[in-house]
């Protein structure tokens, strides 16, 4: 068995809350919360949870894109969040996102070809003719046609800016792709273009992705491996066949019971959860979802519940699972 390409441990994104006339930190956000989790080479790994949860800090943080609060990031082995110099700018040619706003993700003032030329002239890899004939091929590889190099962002629909900047991504030639809600942004009738083009390169190329979304239809239909997010904290990981056959968390349950059923025939619960969910800023005491949990016990209030493997690998932070000793 391979190694993992890319490996997190405990990691912290903690953004500090100012009040008062002299801004004195007075607590702390935890956006994300110690999460532990590996992705291996070739794989799609889909962090899902509802909004706020911290799935897109997670991607940024990986990336380095915002400061690490604590934790480990190792890619290929090499340690992320200690990169420096030389050694940093190879990390971030092999390590690209993908935002969800294709809108915002490019300058209005540049073509699109000076744009993605401009990022292979600072990472060495070319300029003039060169960079242009490379930004071409990566614009066909993505759907584009050449001619779209001397195109500004605004002459481009929701879909092709998309293909733009899976195509800036690709210019790298990266290993491991961050694709944070790539196509929620997207009318629905072009979404599946663009998780085809991101299935096609991924073959093509090898890539590894970490994959964000609230969509789980979609991610049913992209993952390998799915992690469900709930306060900053990872509460299951399982491989995506037995998530979606059999969710152990009442969290995952509950996301997953929401999820329309083509067949009349199959009569599924819907799982309302009550109340909102609560500020990263406080955090429940013991488990972070016992305050909407409708199996809650006694101990769930007081005992932070660990995530843990059954026997199968399927990893799930819950005592109805893993009963406190
Ligand atoms: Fe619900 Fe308790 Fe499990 Fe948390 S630990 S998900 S509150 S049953």
């Amino acid at each position: 068995m391979s190694d993992p390409v890319l490996q997190v441990r405990d990691l912290k994104k903690h953004f500090p809350v100012r009040t008062g006339v002299l801004s004195r930190v007075t607590n702390h956000v935890k956006a994300v919360d110690g999460l532990t989790f590996d992705i291996m080479p070739g794989e799609t790994f889909a962090l899902v949870g509802e909004s706020g949860c911290g799935k897109s800090t997670t991607g940024r943080t990986i990336l380095r894109l915002t400061g690490a609060t604590g934790g480990q990031v190792l890619y290929n082995g090499e340690d992320v969040l200690g990169a420096a110099g030389e050694r940093m700018r190879k990390l971030r040619k092999e390590m690209q996102i993908v935002f969800q706003d294709p809108y915002s993700a490019l300058n209005p003032r540049m073509t699109v070809g000076a744009a993605i030329g401009e990022i292979l002239r600072v990472h060495g890899i070319a300029t003039g003719t060169g960079a242009r004939e490379r930004v071409e091929e990566v614009l066909v590889r993505c759907g584009l046609e050449p001619y779209h190099f001397d195109r500004y962002p605004h002459e481009f629909s929701g879909g092709q800016r998309q293909r733009v900047v899976i195509a800036r991504a690709l210019a790298l030639d990266p290993r491991f792709i961050v694709a944070d809600e790539p196509i929620s942004a997207l009318d629905v009738s072009i979404q599946s273009q663009i998780i085809n083009l991101l299935e096609d390169l991924q073959d093509s190329f090898n890539l590894t992705y970490l994959f964000i979304s609230h969509d789980l239809g979609v991610v049913r239909h992209m993952a390998d491996r799915v992690g469900v997010m709930y306060l900053g904290k990872l509460v299951e990981v399982a491989d995506k066949r037995e998530f979606y056959r059999e969710p152990l968390h009442p969290y995952s349950q509950a996301l997953l019971s929401a999820i329309p059923v083509s067949d009349p025939a199959v009569k599924k619960k819907r799982i309302i959860l009550k109340g909102d969910v609560p500020s990263p800023a406080n955090p429940p005491a013991g488990c972070p979802f016992h305050t909407r949990c409708p199996k809650v016990m006694d101990v769930c209030r007081s005992v932070v519940p660990e995530l843990k493997s059954t026997p199968s690998g399927h990893q799930v932070a819950c005592h109805l699972i893993h009963p406190p000793r």
